[in-house]
């Protein structure tokens, strides 16, 4: 090894040097950090690491010193528990030696969503996670609204064993939990795409469209029918189109009209855009409804099926390329290679059994509000009413979505 390469341990103590852990604990206030780390100047000590919390104005600030050089560690003691009586805080200092103990290997990021989070259901994940073999390392508050959201940064377990473990707790309490690998993949840029119905809007296009035909309750009858599994998806948009024959064109710009948007969409939309994110929607639905959402949301792509319209009426058909499980899939793989990134920088979120092959192809699946059938297959479950929880899955905070905002406004 030449001289000026670093040392393996990357300049931190080896396990067997002294260090201390120097411990604030106390009412929060300005100056406490430089207080500290001046106090400890005077003993010409490096810092090796360190970690501060503020909760409910309560302060908790450790620091990993190397020992003092040339003065008694009793002297720097007394020192440090004067400075800190001072300040009406509390101090604990504890010798040792090294660094903190290597992570174990496998590092993931679990994200719980409650509406409440109760003390049970932290502590069975915290429980399911140390079965699983994970050490909890980190936690911290990503939003307090509209859900409280939580993330654990878990090292030593394997992300796909705390997934499996988690899924199974988090719906038997009733929260959401998702649980994502670790790494630079999560500070990356992302593609994010979202069915339409039941998804980013709160409607079911066709049966906006059916309401202006008179023909709501045999689109049901179609709908159901395919629930059941009689009909496959593309056999039972033809049905529900066919209905559609003979309505005048100009009933799209009133379907248009009354689209409700899901609660949180634009906060989701407007935030992904802001980190350089792309984002796009595809839908069995209808290219009439997409291109005009495309269009009002800034979105980077939209695909769907067009209605055919002859002589300003629809003919109950549709034209060009069918969106349906498969397609949904294909389309998320082919928007992904036109933003320039690998599937497994892709989000895709849905609630429909036809969602079911995009959510399994994308790095992260999110089941939004779903049916059970698509909750247990997706990676990850949402089942709160608000599109912007999906932000805090991808380690956003709502402080930080709310700092953005403030700067725009
Ligand atoms: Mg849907």
């Amino acid at each position: 090894m030449s001289a000026s390469q670093p040392p393996e341990t990357n300049g931190a103590p080896a396990a067997d040097v002294p260090t201390l852990l120097v411990k604030i604990f106390g009412k929060d206030r300005p100056g406490i950090t430089a207080g500290l780390f001046d106090t400890l100047a005077a003993f010409s000590v490096d810092v090796v690491d360190i970690e501060q919390v503020v909760t409910r104005g309560r302060i908790v600030l450790c620091a990993l010193v190397t020992e003092p050089a040339g003065v008694s560690e009793g002297e720097l003691r007394a020192t440090v528990h004067g400075w800190a009586e001072s300040l009406k805080l509390q101090a604990e200092i504890i010798s040792g030696t090294g660094d903190n103990r290597p992570r174990g290997v496998g590092r993931s990021h679990v994200t719980v969503l409650g509406n409440p989070l109760t003390s049970e259901s932290a502590a069975a994940i915290a429980a399911r996670i140390t079965e699983t073999g994970g050490n909890i390392d980190r936690i911290f508050r990503l939003a307090k609204y509209p859900v409280t959201a939580v993330e654990f940064a878990v090292s030593g377990a394997e992300t796909e064993a705390l997934r499996t473990a988690l899924a199974t707790q988090a719906a038997a309490l009733g929260v959401d939990v998702a649980v994502m690998a670790s790494g630079l993949g999560r500070r990356a840029q992302r593609l994010v795409v979202m069915d339409v119905d039941s998804t980013l809007i709160q409607d079911e296009v066709i049966e906006l469209f059916a309401a202006h035909a008179g023909c709501e309750e045999q689109v049901a009858e179609v709908t159901a029918a395919a629930m059941r599994g009689e009909l496959d998806f593309e056999q039972s948009l033809h049905a529900r189109v066919a209905l559609l024959a003979g309505l005048d064109a100009s009933v799209i710009e009133k379907v248009r009209g009354e689209v409700r948007l899901t609660p949180g969409a634009r906060t989701l939309i407007r935030t992904l855009k802001r980190l350089g994110y792309q984002v796009g929607v595809v839908s069995g639905g209808f290219t009439q409804v997409t291109d005009d959402l495309k269009e009002r949301l800034g979105l980077d792509f939209a695909q769907a099926n067009t209605l055919e319209i002859v002589d300003g009426k629809l003919t109950g058909r549709v034209t060009g390329e069918i969106v349906d499980r498969a397609g949904k899939a294909r389309l998320l793989r082919r928007f992904a290679a036109e933003a320039g990134l690998p599937l497994n920088q892709t989000v895709a979120i849905g609630d429909g059994a036809n969602d079911l092959d995009m959510l399994n192809a994308a790095g992260l699946g999110v089941a939004f509000n779903a049916k059970p059938v698509v909750r247990e297959a997706a990676h990850t479950a949402v089942n709160v009413p608000f599109l912007d929880t999906v932000l805090y899955l991808l380690g956003i905070t709502r402080e930080e979505v709310e700092a953005a905002d403030a700067l725009d406004s």
